[in-house]
């Protein structure tokens, strides 16, 4: 029997005012999209905490998964070189049927180490940035109504520029990074390593691209604080990321410029990074180290695996290109830790708004990123932007106290058009590591 409309509409506005979507609905929302609903949620701090123990009990299965999965494939490559062992024990040289199988167990050994190498960039990074991430919504949502309040409440009782840096009308002429013009030689020195360990990709060498570029960080720059000149170059490959190194140096991949929707986003990205460098974060953490080679790689083994010879060497090679310069990095060069993250998500906020730019450009970057499925292309952009609820709260406050700016610049012709020329010649130039077809 049909029930009468009216009761069936009064039974669905009952349905909608009890179910409160579960937590594990409101995670795999945006940031930004959590920034809106969590002040009318009203979620009891039990059931964060107690969502907040479940993710690290599903983190630990994961990385045990990866564990045993990381055993299986060592033991199989154990079993290849021992087959191979066996192969040359038996005669001096290989009749057709032995050359035959050794080139097969070649082949398979090549797979493994790809499979060992994306298992190891799994573990290391794709599965902790994947649950970082829900910790981090998770303090959005316990955290966000509170400070939302409170935001509010000192913008009505005019304190709103007492914050931290909240001399947004200072920028430039603020105390902020003091000292940026004695960092120079280190970015130089930083950069010529690099080249020197054949770690850094080509320059792009495109006029329009790289004037472009140029263009969109001269015009962030000149609303930061930065005092040096700042200095782009557009690296050839399709690493997903932008590094900005101390004094000036600013490296932009052309898979970044790819993978930005607009120009607010690729904007966005250049000013988290030109905060960096105005704030001099790499200076503050690359103090102790001293040397320019030892604060460069996160370890130099990873340097050398680039240059392992042979089959096995080449396969690590594909894959290290593949991943980039962000999974090797010093994060200490780049000034990147939980607090110069959070200072560096409030800095980049206020030179996008007070260059004109939708001040929402980073943040709309990084929730696009968050929820891409192929996690071996975001590995890099993650390793050097940690999730942290640090940096989320700060950017999101940053968003709700700066005063609201008409019009904001989002997106440009040439933005759609250097995007365009980006791809085509990603789409020309690169490819990514396939994985060996072995004829069993
Ligand atoms: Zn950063």
């Amino acid at each position: 029997m049909r029930k009468p409309a009216a009761i069936a509409l009064l039974s669905l506005c009952a349905a909608a005012q009890t179910a409160a979507p579960s937590l594990d609905t409101l995670l795999k929302k945006s940031y930004l999209e959590l920034v809106e609903l969590a002040p009318g949620l009203n979620l009891p701090a039990k059931s964060i905490d107690d969502f907040r123990q479940r993710i690290e009990v599903r983190r630990k299965e994961d990385m045990d998964g990866l564990d045993a999965e990381k055993k299986r494939l060592q033991a199989e490559a154990d079993d290849i070189h021992r087959q191979l062992a066996a192969l040359n024990a038996s005669a001096s040289t290989d009749d057709a049927a032995m050359a035959k199988r050794r080139a097969l167990l070649h082949c398979r050994l090549t797979r493994n180490q790809i499979e060992l190498s994306q298992s190891h960039t799994e573990r290391a990074m794709a599965i902790p940035v994947m649950y970082d991430h829900q910790l981090s919504k998770l303090d959005i949502l316990a955290q966000w109504p509170a400070r939302k309040q409170q935001i509010a409440a000192a913008i009505a009782a005019g304190h709103a520029r007492v914050r931290h840096w909240g001399d947004i009308d200072d920028i430039g002429y603020r105390k902020l990074g003091q000292g940026q013009e004695g960092d120079v030689k280190l970015g130089e020195d930083a950069v010529n390593e690099l080249r020197a360990w054949r770690m850094l990709p080509p320059d792009l060498d495109s006029r329009p691209i790289e004037a472009y570029i140029a263009e969109v960080a001269g015009r962030v720059a000149a609303a930061s604080d930065l005092r040096v000149p700042v200095r782009p170059e557009v690296l050839a490959t399709a690493e997903i990321n932008a590094f900005g190194l101390p004094g000036g140096r600013l490296l932009v991949d052309a898979g970044l410029i790819a993978n930005a929707d607009n120009e607010s986003e690729l904007a966005g990205v250049l000013a988290h990074e030109i905060a960096h460098i105005a704030a001099r974060h790499g200076d503050r953490l690359t103090k102790p180290t001293g040397s320019v080679q030892r604060m460069l790689f996160q370890g130099i083994s990873m340097a050398a695996d680039a240059f392992t010879g042979g089959a096995v060497g080449e396969a690590r090679s594909a894959a290290h290109d593949y991943l980039g310069l962000g999974v090797h990095l010093n994060l200490a060069l780049l000034g990147v830790n939980r607090e110069t993250e959070a200072e560096a998500g409030q800095l980049g906020t206020q030179y996008l708004w007070h260059a004109g730019y939708d001040p929402r450009g980073f943040v709309r970057f990084y929730d696009r990123m968050a929820g891409q499925a192929d996690h071996s292309a975001t590995a890099s952009f993650f390793r050097t932007h940690p999730p942290g609820g640090d940096r989320a709260l700060a950017t999101l406050s940053e968003l709700a106290y700066l005063p609201k700016k008409e019009p904001e610049r989002v997106n440009s012709e040439s933005f759609v058009r250097v995007k365009a020329l980006t791809e085509a010649w990603l789409k020309a130039h690169t490819s990514r590591p396939v994985k060996p077809q072995c004829a069993e």
